[in-house]
């Protein structure tokens, strides 16, 4: 039987953990740091933007946003540059809510584009590693982050590429236009 939020927050209450991040080469920040105190659970999750499709900016965006589509999958980039060098969002044309929803054909298909994206992202040049990942808790439209990190900046590494991108000053838009044309280009081969 699995542990009701309830329990957990009853456990939080003898106390939450401070890590060692300043032992962490890899953590963003620094200084006297805490824990913040967590809240009571609620009734429930809160509700995703495009719930059951409905009001969705996904399923009504023009192909015309992305920076690349094909049949069934779009390719998503920010209007803006951010601190990583390449930051796109994979999503499936139609609206899935889970990865679990998709159909085994689609699913294989989903192997070969993460792939495909990763490859070519990669592609770009003096990048370290493209990490792929899944956070769904804002929108409901099934959608895959890729984050590349800068090569050589050993602090960048791992899964605080996230934070870093926030924190790191904007790539400038030359090279991050440049950036994404070469993975367009290289989808389009
Ligand atoms: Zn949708």
């Amino acid at each position: 039987m699995p542990e009701t939020p309830e329990q957990l927050y009853e456990r939080v209450l003898d106390g939450l953990r401070m890590p060692p991040v300043g032992e962490w080469d890899t953590f963003p920040f620094g200084g006297e740091m805490r824990p913040r105190p967590l809240r009571a659970p609620a009734d429930t999750d809160p509700p995703r933007e495009g719930r059951g499709g409905v009001d969705c900016r996904s399923c009504t965006a023009t192909d015309e946003k992305y920076l690349w589509t094909n049949e069934r999958w779009r390719l998503f980039a920010p209007s803006q540059p951010s601190g990583l060098p390449v930051v796109l969002l994979l999503e499936p044309r139609e609206h899935y809510a889970e990865p679990g929803d998709l159909s085994d054909d689609l699913a294989a298909e989903l192997g070969v584009m993460l792939v495909r994206v990763e490859r070519a992202i990669r592609s770009v040049g003096e990048i370290g590693r493209v990490h792929v990942c899944r956070w769904g808790d804002g929108t409901e439209h099934l959608h895959w982050w890729f984050m590349a990190r800068p090569a050589r900046i050993p602090q960048l590494i791992g899964s605080f590429a996230a934070i870093w991108d926030d924190v790191l000053p904007p790539t400038p838009h030359v090279v991050w236009r440049a950036n994404l044309d070469h993975v367009c280009a290289e989808l389009s081969r």
